[in-house]
């Protein structure tokens, strides 16, 4: 990141992020939470499933592919894992009811990882299992590097049974070179992003022209093996080059952008025929996320501020 203050603001925001008791107030103060909520609504269809599912409707009607997740994170106790996991389960089944081609994405955590890998793995078996009997896939996210291996792990032992589970690699994270060669002898697909957590130096690369590079090199081995793929960015430099490179030409390869992220880029691609999936959440945890949002992208705290005067929605009406 070229310009220091900005890249300030970042680290700043990342450890408001990480600030657990800052997010508790935050998400329990009646004067808090609605007032950051119409902030977050930007980037997150609404509390509710049935706002989510309706975003779904209105981005398929126009032609795009969606993810949806229920979102939420570091789960600390099994009942609440349980019911996160019935909630996936719940939105799947929806989804098929109303004939919505919906990936499903996830974070582990978010259904027992915090508890115990053995409760996030049978969860995920469920999820999995009701999936592929409605022909749906599933996304799971990546966390922290201190996660990686956890993740990666659920990820292998259900796979092989579920082949509609795919997972997501941070291209910022130097081991994603050799984590990658090691999981396309997998069927699931891959969904590759730059990384949104703040981690160590000596472990990753951090927003640069080097980063750019080793997103591409990541996506030329990924398409060399005809391996299924999204690339997810919001990066127009990274776009033109795929598109220099004919890679959108593979059918195994798709575009993916975080709802309320440059809808002008989605559209621009969405209109020159390329396949472009919008990836939407919905619920009350919404806190972190927008942390992740205001911090890659600092001037989003600009429209942040218009959105807590005008609190502008229905926000799928820019695509
Ligand atoms: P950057 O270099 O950060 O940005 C390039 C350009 O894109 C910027 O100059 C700006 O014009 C625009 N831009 C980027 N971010 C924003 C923003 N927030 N608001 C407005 N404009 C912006 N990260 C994880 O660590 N784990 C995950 O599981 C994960 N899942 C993701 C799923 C999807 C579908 C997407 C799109 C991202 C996901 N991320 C995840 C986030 C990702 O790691 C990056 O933090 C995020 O995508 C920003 O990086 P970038 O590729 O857009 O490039």
């Amino acid at each position: 990141m070229e310009n220091s203050s900005e890249s300030q603001v970042t680290q700043a925001l990342q450890l408001i992020a990480r600030n657990l008791e800052m997010k508790e107030y935050i998400q329990q103060s009646p004067e808090w939470y609605p007032l950051l909520f119409s902030v977050a609504k930007r980037f997150v269809t609404g509390e509710t499933r049935e706002e989510g599912l309706f975003a779904g409707h209105q981005l398929t009607q126009k032609g795009y592919r969606v993810s949806l997740e229920f979102i939420g994170e570091n789960t600390k106790c099994e009942e609440e894992c349980i019911r996160a996991k019935e909630e996936f389960v719940e939105l799947i089944k929806q989804c098929g009811n109303q004939g919505i081609d919906s990936r499903i994405s996830f974070d582990l955590s978010h259904i027992g990882l915090s508890v115990d890998p053995e409760l996030a793995y049978l969860n995920l078996r469920e999820i999995a299992n009701e999936a592929k009997l409605r022909g749906l896939s599933l996304m799971i996210s990546m966390e922290e590097s201190a996660k990686t291996d956890s993740i990666l792990s659920v990820y292998k032992q259900v796979v092989m049974e579920y082949t509609n589970v795919g997972i997501t690699l941070q291209a910022h994270l130097h081991r994603t070179v050799d984590d990658v060669k090691e999981l396309l002898q997998y069927p699931g697909a891959i969904r590759l992003v730059k990384g949104a957590f703040q981690e160590p130096s000596g472990i990753c690369i951090s927003r640069s022209e080097k980063l750019d590079q080793r997103f591409l090199e990541l996506v030329d081995i990924c398409i060399s093996n005809n391996h299924p793929l999204s690339i997810a960015s919001h990066d127009d430099k990274i776009y033109q080059q795929v598109i220099e490179r004919g890679y959108f030409q593979s059918p195994h390869v798709e575009a993916e952008m975080l709802y309320g992220i440059r809808p002008e880029l989605c559209k621009h691609l969405h209109k020159e025929g390329l396949p472009v999936r919008i990836y939407l959440t919905y619920g009350t945890e919404w806190y972190l996320y927008l942390c992740h949002r205001l911090a890659e992208y600092p001037p989003n705290i600009y429209d942040a501020i218009t959105d807590l005067i005008k609190g502008e929605k229905n926000y799928f009406q820019h695509y």
